[in-house]
């Protein structure tokens, strides 16, 4: 039994429910159905951990991977993982031809990609597998419309000589979290353009996409062959304003209470002195700063779980502390209780025995703090160590 369920956790802890991420992989495969669900696991799962989610994506019905670099794709590859890994971020020396060996397929998104990915193709002795990456209007990544004329001319060329095949065309949404933002509907309009075009230009990807989590959840139209789902897996919801979707938040964020003292009101608590008890109180200190992803910026605004029961913390967050107030500490909060920041349920405690307050969410401190959940499970790192359950 994995320590946090015997209650007994040494340090921070990221506790990520695989059985979460395998629920919400089923989700997302309802809404996508007939398209195939890629699973996107770059920035190391968001901050999950890649290769264990991989796996559990992959065991729930996900077709296929996704990430931003070679790098983080041949992380997978050297974990045994064998499935379809796509990645389409590269720096202008990226290792094509490790990515090739490896049976990793590149987004291209210039010509000067698919030039080197035809070197590299030839350098191995190998035909690389490529999805053309088409920018619809996020001005981002991807080749330029006045550009995707040329870059599929190139790209029958090569496929012609044998040095590649086309597996599919994408293309990535600026705006799919505001489902009736209006540069959907002209994004996906440029996309089916541009897939006509490489019809006519000669090529036959069978595969095309354009939809990441929220597309996936709420605009039918955007499916095509494949979705891209990152956030999802993870159980944040990619449209807060529309509810959780079903979604289960994969990961825990838990830290035991290491000290508790009683202070006198009056008393003041942490740098600066932030804030004072108002009367005589209890506090516990947790062993968990900024360093490890719980933002400065969060100081006296959150509150944390101990055995169902929400307390403020108070005072400044510190690199490596927190404190939070227990007041007449009824519920006799000790050393070795669990906190938990954030997270779908306290690791180990059934749904059905938790009937009082839900644990703070990642949601909650995103709008705190006016950024996206995303931001906030990738930051977190330090010491917080990763435990994996279900
Ligand atoms: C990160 C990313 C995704 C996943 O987006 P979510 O909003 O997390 O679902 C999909 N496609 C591309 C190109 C990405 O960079």
């Amino acid at each position: 039994m994995p320590a946090s369920l015997a209650g007994t956790i040494e340090g921070p802890t990221g506790t990520i429910d695989l059985a979460a991420v395998r629920h919400n992989i089923e989700v997302l495969r309802r809404h996508a159905g007939p398209a195939n669900v890629m699973a996107v696991v770059k920035a190391d799962g968001y901050g999950h951990g890649a290769i264990d989610v991989a796996r559990a994506s992959v065991e729930a019905g996900a077709t296929e991977l996704g990430v931003a670099t070679v790098g983080e794709a041949l992380e997978l590859r050297s974990a045994g993982i064998r499935a379809p890994v796509l990645c389409w971020l590269h720096a202008p020396d990226a290792v094509f031809r490790d990515a090739i060996a490896a049976d990793v397929r590149l987004g291209i998104s210039s010509v000067e990609q698919l030039r080197a990915a035809v070197g590299a193709a030839t350098d191995t002795g190998r035909r690389a597998e490529i999805d053309l990456k088409l920018d619809t209007g996020l001005n981002r990544n991807g080749a330029a419309l006045t550009e995707w004329p040329a870059l599929m001319a190139e790209a029958v060329d090569a496929e012609t000589a044998g040095s590649i095949t086309v597996r599919g065309v994408f293309s990535h949404l600026a705006c799919a979290d505001e489902p009736s933002h209006p540069s959907s509907v002209a994004q996906r309009a440029a996309f089916v353009a541009g897939l006509d075009a490489a019809r006519m230009a000669g090529l036959s990807p069978p595969v095309s996409h354009l939809a990441n989590s929220a597309a996936t959840l709420t605009r039918p139209d955007a499916r095509f062959d494949l979705v891209r789902a990152g956030i999802a897996i993870y159980g944040l919801s990619p449209v807060p304003a529309l509810g959780t979707f079903g979604l289960r938040p994969a990961m825990t964020l838990s830290a035991p209470v290491i000290m508790v003292k009683h202070l006198r009101a009056g008393d003041a608590v942490s740098y600066g002195h932030t804030w004072t008890a108002k009367q005589d109180t209890t506090v516990a200190l947790l062993p968990i700063g900024y360093a490890d992803g719980v933002p400065r910026a969060l100081s006296g605004r959150i509150e944390v779980l101990i055995d169902g029961v929400r307390y403020p913390a108070v005072g400044t967050i510190c690199m490596d502390q927190l404190v939070v107030d227990l007041g007449h500490n009824r519920n006799a909060v000790a050393v070795g209780s669990e906190a938990v920041l954030f997270g779908g349920q306290e690791p180990g405690r059934p749904e059905q025995a938790a009937p009082g307050p839900a644990a703070p969410t990642l949601q909650e401190w995103a709008d705190l703090l006016g950024t996206v959940h995303y931001e906030l499970a990738t930051g977190i790192r330090g010491r917080v160590e990763r435990r994996y359950i279900g």
